[in-house]
């Protein structure tokens, strides 16, 4: 997950003060030492370290705090609001050209992830915002980079212009948006060459695309797993071309954060998407305020409710409440909810994302194994319709080749069977208590 070192660190210190009927300076003054550890701990910057601790130290030691009904909760509440501000405060919004098409341009080191993440981006705003884009592909110096635009294009259904490696990136970028404007898309997204390191003959070549693109975003791509030398970077691209955005990848790696909380604070530019992994629905805008109570363990439900909405099939939602309710829903209702859940992501992500999650038992050590569900899904797949139907038929012969074909044993399949008609009792009681007593339905 990511920020997972560094949230545990604050969690635990958080949790120290949470629910303290009194705070003293005393307190105050240790829970802002041992923030400033675990942040100078993940990498961030010493100098936004040490103007966040003064900042969250005066604040919390302010009388309306102190005073409070609930100390120890302002505190955090102090906490998080800082540590919000230091991402850059409230989500920045994409900016789209008044005269369309609306021009992108990619920029950063080799490797970042700028060609993934221009396809990426092309297709999560063609979706978002209903736009018609077209990638093009300036990237002539790394052997594969235009083929890997292609590849994704091809994946994506999203157009890519090229004009092979032999023409300038210049006259590729030019006759480019030429092209897209023939052929009305209204989002241009530009994908351009990295360098292993910042150098002048590719900060002049980005000047030079840049003077004939006129771009609405020039964003930044940065790998969060670098530290402060994504930080470092972000300062030269920015000094040469004045970024309007970051894009920060690889942020599901990254347990630190010491990029994604010093960048905004060190360079003025705001984090506007993270890239969360490799497929191709892997990026999110950033919302500095979710981030946050993510990192606090004060979870973050609108953005669970969002990816809920994007990916979950509401008439398929609705038949299921309806089964709920009669308690007549079957092993392959069972499987198609598994498959909903994980549409929207690894489920270690989504846990970050319950508010209180790490509170529960054992919970923060917890891997949640993917390999067992997998299992659960063959298991269930391996059974006849009739079976998924009526589970009471599955005698011991149909267990054995049910274990067979899943490539599980029949201790897996009893337990997978046991769960679901406990699940099933379950649901019985509750609906039965539940009857008549619409207001305290949940389903509701
Ligand atoms: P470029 O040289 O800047 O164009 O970089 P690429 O787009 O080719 O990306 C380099 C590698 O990073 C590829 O293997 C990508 O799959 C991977 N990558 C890009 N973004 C992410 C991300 O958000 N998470 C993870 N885990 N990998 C990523």
């Amino acid at each position: 997950m990511a920020f997972e070192s560094l949230a545990g660190r604050l969690q635990e210190t958080m949790k120290k003060i949470r629910g303290k009927g009194k705070v003293s300076e005393a307190d105050v003054k240790q829970m802002a030492r041992e923030v400033r550890l675990a942040l100078l701990e993940a990498d961030v910057n010493f100098k936004v370290v040490k103007s966040f601790v003064s900042r969250i130290q005066e604040r919390a030691v302010g009388q309306e705090v102190l005073k409070s009904l609930t100390p120890g909760q302002q505190v955090i509440k102090v906490v998080q609001e800082e540590l919000a501000n230091l991402m850059g405060g409230d989500q920045t919004k994409l900016n789209f050209a008044l005269k369309p098409p609306t021009v992108i341009l990619f920029v950063g080191l080799q490797g970042a992830g700028k060609t993934t993440s221009a396809a990426k981006l092309a297709n999560f705003i063609r979706k978002a915002n209903n736009k018609k884009p077209m990638m093009i592909a300036a990237d002539v110096y790394r052997p594969a980079a235009i083929k890997q635009l292609q590849t994704l294009g091809g994946q994506l259904n999203i157009p890519v212009f090229t004009l092979g490696d032999k023409v300038s990136p210049v006259e590729i970028v030019r006759q480019g948006i030429e092209q897209a404007k023939a052929e009305h898309n209204d989002l241009i997204l530009i994908d351009t060459a990295g360098r292993l390191h910042v150098d002048d003959v590719l900060m002049d070549e980005l000047e030079q695309i840049k003077a004939v693109s006129h771009p609405d975003e020039i964003f930044l791509v940065v790998d969060a797993m670098t530290g402060q030398d994504a930080v470092n970077v972000a300062s030269s691209f920015n000094d040469r071309l004045d970024l309007t955005g970051v894009i920060m990848t690889k942020l599901d790696g990254d347990t630190r954060g010491g990029a994604a909380l010093s960048i905004r604070s060190v360079t003025g530019t705001p984090i506007k998407f993270v890239g969360m992994g490799e497929k191709m629905d892997a990026i999110e805008p950033f919302h500095p305020d979710r981030m946050a109570s993510r990192i606090l363990g004060m979870g973050d439900v609108l953005s669970l409710i969002e990816k809920a909405q994007a990916t979950v099939d509401e008439e398929k939602a609705r038949e299921m409440e309806r089964k709920l309710r009669s308690v007549s829903f079957t092993l392959d209702d069972f499987l198609d909810q598994i498959g909903q859940v994980r549409k929207m992501g690894p489920l270690d992500d989504l846990l970050a994302m319950m508010p209180g999650a790490n509170k529960f038992k054992g919970m923060k050590n917890m891997q949640i194994d993917e390999k067992k569900i997998d299992q659960v899904e063959a298991i269930i797949r391996s059974m006849t319709p009739m079976e998924k139907n009526d589970p009471d038929i599955i005698n011991s012969s149909r267990r054995k080749r049910i274990a067979l074909g899943s490539g599980t044993s029949i201790a897996d399949v009893n337990r997978l069977l046991k769960q679901f008609k406990d699940m099933k009792k379950m649901m019985k009681q509750f609906m039965g208590k539940t009857k008549g007593k619409k207001r305290n339905n949940p389903f509701n």
